[in-house]
């Protein structure tokens, strides 16, 4: 035995992601697991202000950062970290972190560009803790979701109808910024990459390149799950692909999951999310809005109300991954992970046909 081995023991591999992804696989196989719910309704409840936004550190900033949720993250940690443990109590096993629009593309509106690799730690590390505390209460394992959001700009359409040439974001802009959302959510101990609430696919294409050279930098594979958004009744994402396209376009990322969030709702979402269960050949994920926005933009659907139709999903053999997005809250979380108890996940864990690789991962 060395001195070196003497004094810190066996040298361990530094975790390449693979322990995670087994315990994951594992979980799936065994029962639907359970996203949690909206971060926004529940930061709404606080009726934080100005003040409150900026805490001590961005005092004297010359800014406006009231309605920059994220930023809780650095000025209101315990308030971000309760939200995710009530999520866990409630029944969920991934906790995504509040990081929706922490990249420095979204950030940009804020001027809080620089804030964006602590965002991404803290935001991670937040969740982690929550989880860790559900564990330590229940003994049930929390996956950590990193949440890479669309960012507030397309890739593949002009925001300017008098110039469809021109574009506010460029694929490399994207590359860059998702890269350095990344490596903090990582640093932070994230178990899972989610690239969500997809309305333009070029966007979601320059996340997963950014996902694969970070893996490729640090050495590591975490799960990805990907999930698009389906915004208007004709069916298809704003940048005009059907369910079907949307998997193919982003199908070479060998998803853990594919899914839908966002929109207008379960009952809304469940012709898309069928065209999307018979096409994809990795797990499922849906997590709809409580329902249609109101006149004020809240959403009115009851936990029992949005439970039912989520049922619907799992016993028609839809679904591995259920949860809330818009207007859901710990009570609608409760409520469905309640009502797809005993519903066996979505068949295709070990689909015939596929190659190794992707039979793997599943
Ligand atoms: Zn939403």
């Amino acid at each position: 035995m060395s001195a070196i081995t003497a004094l810190f023991g066996e040298p361990t591999p530094a975790p390449d992601g693979s322990e995670v992804a087994r315990a994951l696989r594992q979980a799936a196989s065994e029962r639907i697991l359970i996203m949690d719910g909206a971060m926004g309704t529940e930061i709404q409840t606080l009726g934080l202000t100005e003040e409150h936004f900026r805490g001590e550190r961005f005092q004297g900033c010359e800014c406006h950062l009231q309605g920059n949720n994220d930023l809780l993250t650095l000025t209101q940690p315990a308030a971000i970290e309760d939200i995710h443990y009530r999520y866990a109590l409630a029944g969920a096993d991934i906790l995504e972190t509040n990081t929706f629009s922490s990249t420095t593309i979204a950030q940009a509106d804020y001027g809080m560009e620089d804030a964006v690799y602590e965002l991404n730690r803290d935001g991670a590390r937040l969740a982690r803790r929550a989880g860790l505390r559900a564990q330590d209460k229940d003994g049930r394992r929390r996956f950590v979701a990193g949440a890479l959001g669309p960012t507030n700009r397309t890739a593949s359409i002009s925001p300017d109808v008098n110039n469809p040439g021109y574009r506010a974001v460029s694929f490399d802009d994207l590359r860059l910024a998702y890269g350095q959302q990344l490596r903090g959510l990582i640093d932070g101990g994230t178990d899972i990459v989610l690239i969500e609430t997809i309305f333009d696919t070029l966007n979601a294409k320059a996340a997963v390149f950014a996902t694969l050279e970070v893996f490729a930098e640090r050495g590591i594979t975490l799960p990805v799950m990907i999930s698009g958004t389906i915004t208007d009744l004709s069916g298809r994402t704003l940048s005009g692909q059907t369910p079907t396209a949307f998997w193919y376009s982003l199908r070479h990322a060998r998803p853990f999951s594919i899914g839908l969030n966002c929109a207008l709702g379960a009952n809304a979402m469940r012709p898309h999310l069928s065209e999307l269960s018979g096409v994809a050949d990795t797990l499922i994920c849906a997590y709809p809005n409580a329902g249609l926005p109101n006149e004020f933009g809240a959403y009115d659907e009851s936990p029992d109300e949005m439970a039912a139709q989520i049922a619907g999903f799992a016993r028609d053999g839809l679904v591995n991954i259920v949860g809330g997005c818009c207007g859901s809250t710990p009570a609608h979380i409760k409520a469905i992970a309640e009502a797809v108890v005993g519903h066996v996940p979505r068949p295709g864990l070990q689909t015939p046909g596929l190659d190794t690789n992707t039979q793997a991962r599943l």
